[in-house]
C-alpha cells in the first residue's frame, strides 16, 4: 500500500509519498503559500493540485493528512467523512493559522483523488489521555464545560516520535522512560512523555499556550489581555493579530520569526534579538525543570524541529545550568549534532551526564504515514460501544427462609431504592457476615427474595473474613464456599453461597445484535482514558430481553481500574487493533499452547 501524506502547515505543504516498507518514494515541499507579498506562489489548494499533478504517474493507496485540531469528537486518526470535517471547521477559531488551511487541503485532495481513502491525522492525539488535572484550566467549571474550555495539546505526532526515537537510543522500553521532548519549530512546544503517555503538554486550548514561538506569544497573563481590551485600542480581532502574528520571536526581535536572523543580529551586538534569544532559551528551560518535576525525574530530553535540530546556540542556552537535574552538555558533539544526515538523532551529552539529552530529526510524515495505513488496515471500523459500568459492593440475595430466620418470622424485605435492572431493588435490611477470621457488618440485601441464597463478595472481603469463595456466575452456587450470616433475629450457617461473582454484562436481545455477541460469549471490555487502563477478559455476556444493558463488577476490579460512578468501558471483542487487548490475546494464547 502506497501512502501519500500531506502535512499542511499555515504558509507551507510537505508531502510525502511511502511504499509499503516505508521507503519514500518522491517526497516535496511547496512554501510561501497564501502569502500577500510579491513572491506569492499560490493558495495551498492550488498546491495540493500542483502536487497531484506531479505524482500522476505513481499509485496512491491512500492519503493520510495532519489535521491540527479537531476537539473532542476527532482525538484519535479517523478516516474524513462529514463528521471529520465538519470538526475541523468547528475548531477552526481555536486553531486560525492551521484549520483553515488543513481543510482547503482536504478538499483540493479529496478532488484530486476521489477514490482512495482519505485520513486524518491529529496533532491532539497524542495528548488524547492527558490526566485531567492536566488539561483542566482553573476556572470556572460549568462555563468551562459549556465552552469545551479544556487543554488539548499539539505537535502530538511529533512528540511522540521524538520520544520513539529517544526510546530507540536509551535501549529501553518507552514505558519505562520518562522523557521531555522539545519540538521547536515556527510552532513551539514541550511535552512530558511518561512511561508512554504524554501527561502534559505545554500548548493548551489553541496552539498559543506555552513557549515562544516564531510569531505566537506562548504563554501570557490573561490580565493583560483584559487591560488590552479596556484600553480600547484592542478588539478581539487585534489581540488575535497581536498573540498570533506579531509576537513571539518576531515581535521580541523586530526582525521576523526566523531565528537564524535573529542569531545573526544578535552577534552584531543588536539588543532586541538577544533579548528575543534570552526570553525564548529561559522559558523552555523552564518548562523542563517544571515536567522533570511533575514526572518526578527525566531520563532525557529530546530536540526536535527547525530550531532544536539545527540552532545549537540555542540548545546550549536552554541546556545550561540543568547540571542539578543530571544533564551535562558536550558542547562539541551540540556542534556537530546539527547536520543528522544518515541518523534520527544524534547525542549531546557527555558520558557522564546521568541524564540524556539528544537531537531528534523530526519525520510527522512517516508518523502520518503509518497512523493511515492502521486506519486503513483496521477491517472494521473502530465500534467503540460503550458500555455503562456498575459497581456492585458486597451483597446478597435471601431465600424467604432464610429472611425470616434473619429478621422474623413477620418480616418482608424494605423497599429502598430501584436498581438499573427492571425489578431488582436495594433493601433497608443488612446483614453481617461472620468467618472464621474477621467479621464484615452491613452487607446489603437485594430483592426480590430468591430460590437460593447467594452472597457476593470482593477478593479482598475473602481475605478479611478469612474465606475462599470462588469465581462463579450468579446463581452457580454449588459447591461455593460456606459462611455465617449475622440478622437481627438470629443467625443461619450457609453450607454453601458465598461467592465472588463473575464479571459479567447485561443486556437486551437489541443490544446483543448490535454489540454483534450472544449470550454467554466471553468478551474483553476496554477501560480507557483514566489513570489506568485496564482490559478486563473473560466478561460473560448475559442476554435477556428485560435487561438493561449494564456491565457488573465488583470494588476490586472497579478500583484496579480507578472507576467511580457512571463510568464507562467499551467492548474490545472485535477491537484487534487495540494494544492492550492484542497483549490479553497473546497471554491467553500462551497460556492455552
Ligand atoms: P515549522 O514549525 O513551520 O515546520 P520549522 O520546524 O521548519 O518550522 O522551524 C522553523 C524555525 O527553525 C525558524 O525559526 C528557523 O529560523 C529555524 N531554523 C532553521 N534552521 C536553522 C538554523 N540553522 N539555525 C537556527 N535556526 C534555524
Amino acid at each position: 500500500m502506497n501512502v501519500l501524506v500531506i502535512n499542511c502547515g499555515s504558509s507551507s505543504v510537505k508531502y510525502a509519498l511511502f511504499d509499503k516498507n516505508e521507503a519514500i518514494i518522491v517526497k516535496g515541499k511547496r512554501e510561501r503559500l497564501g502569502q500577500q507579498d510579491d513572491d506569492r506562489r499560490g493558495t495551498h489548494a492550488e498546491a495540493i493540485a500542483n502536487i497531484f499533478a506531479e505524482l500522476a504517474g505513481h499509485s496512491i493507496d491512500a492519503v493520510g493528512h495532519r489535521v491540527v485540531h479537531g476537539g473532542e469528537s476527532c482525538q484519535q486518526s479517523r478516516a474524513i467523512d462529514d463528521d471529520v470535517r465538519a470538526a475541523i471547521v468547528k475548531h477552526i477559531p481555536d486553531a486560525p493559522m492551521h484549520n483553515p488551511y488543513s481543510l482547503a487541503a482536504i478538499d483540493a485532495a479529496v478532488k484530486a483523488l476521489a477514490s482512495v481513502p482519505h485520513v486524518a491525522v491529529f496533532d491532539t492525539a497524542f495528548h488524547a489521555r492527558m490526566p485531567k488535572r492536566a488539561i483542566t484550566y482553573a476556572i470556572d467549571q460549568d462555563i468551562a464545560k459549556a465552552h469545551g474550555i479544556r487543554r488539548y495539546g499539539f505537535h502530538g505526532i511529533s512528540h511522540e516520535y521524538a520520544a520513539n526515537i529517544a526510546a530507540g537510543f536509551l535501549e529501553r522500553p518507552l514505558q519505562d522512560l520518562r522523557l521531555i521532548t522539545l519540538h521547536l519549530g515556527n510552532g513551539a512546544s514541550a511535552c512530558a512523555v511518561e512511561f508512554g503517555r504524554s501527561a502534559e503538554t505545554s500548548m493548551g486550548n489553541t496552539p498559543l499556550e506555552g513557549l515562544v514561538m516564531g510569531t505566537r506569544s506562548g504563554d501570557v497573563d490573561a490580565g493583560v489581555l483584559l487591560s488590552l481590551l479596556r484600553s480600547g485600542e484592542f478588539d478581539v480581532a487585534g489581540l488575535d493579530t497581536l498573540l498570533n502574528h506579531h509576537s513571539g520571536l518576531a515581535g521580541l526581535s523586530g526582525l521576523g520569526n526566523d531565528l537564524r536572523e535573529i542569531e545573526q543580529a544578535a552577534s552584531e551586538g543588536n539588543e532586541r534579538a538577544r533579548m528575543a534569544i534570552n526570553v525564548f532559551a529561559h522559558r523552555a528551560r523552564k518548562y523542563i525543570g517544571a515536567y522533570a518535576a511533575i514526572m518526578g525525574g527525566v531520563d532525557a530530553i529530546a530536540f526536535t524541529g527547525g530550531i532544536g535540530e539545527n540552532s545549537a546556540s540555542m540548545r546550549a542556552r536552554i541546556l545550561q545550568r540543568l547540571e542539578f537535574l543530571g544533564v551535562v552538555m558536550d558542547e562539541d558533539k551540540n556542534n556537530d549534532a546539527s547536520v543528522i544526515e544518515d541518523k534520527d538523532y544524534a547525542r549531546i551529552t557527555t558520558e557522564r551526564s546521568r541524564v540524556e539529552a539528544i537531537v531528534v530529526k523530526t519525520n510527522e510524515e512517516l508518523m502520518i504515514a503509518r497512523q493511515t495505513r492502521k486506519v486503513i488496515e483496521s477491517k472494521r471500523p473502530k465500534e467503540a460501544l460503550e458500555i455503562p459500568i456498575a459497581i456492585s459492593a458486597r451483597h446478597c440475595h435471601l431465600t424467604e427462609d432464610t429472611f425470616k430466620r434473619l429478621f422474623g418470622e413477620n418480616a418482608t424485605p424494605t423497599h429502598y431504592k430501584d436498581l438499573v435492572q427492571p425489578g431488582q431493588f436495594a433493601c433497608e435490611e443488612r446483614v453481617n457476615l461472620i468467618g472464621p477470621r474477621n467479621r464484615i457488618e452491613g452487607v446489603r440485601l437485594l430483592g426480590p427474595l430468591r430460590k437460593v441464597d447467594q452472597v457476593e463478595i470482593s477478593r479482598t472481603d475473602e481475605f478479611k473474613l478469612g474465606v475462599d469463595a470462588p469465581v462463579r456466575d450468579s446463581g452457580k452456587v454449588a459447591g461455593s464456599a460456606p459462611i455465617i450470616l449475622e440478622g437481627p433475629a438470629g443467625n443461619v450457617q450457609l453450607s454453601e453461597g458465598l461467592i465472588c461473582a463473575r464479571r459479567h454484562i447485561h443486556m437486551h436481545s437489541d443490544d446483543a445484535k448490535r454489540f454483534a455477541v450472544k449470550d454467554r460469549d466471553e468478551v474483553s471490555v476496554a477501560i480507557v482514558g483514566g489513570d489506568r487502563d485496564l482490559v478486563f477478559g473473560d466478561v460473560l455476556i448475559r442476554v435477556k430481553d428485560s435487561y438493561a444493558l449494564e456491565m457488573h463488577i465488583d470494588t476490586d476490579e472497579a478500583n484496579a481500574a480507578e472507576l467511580g460512578r457512571a463510568s464507562v468501558g467499551s467492548l474490545s471483542q472485535t477491537d484487534v487493533d487495540d494494544p492492550a487487548y492484542t497483549l490479553v490475546n497473546q497471554v491467553h494464547a500462551a497460556l492455552t499452547e
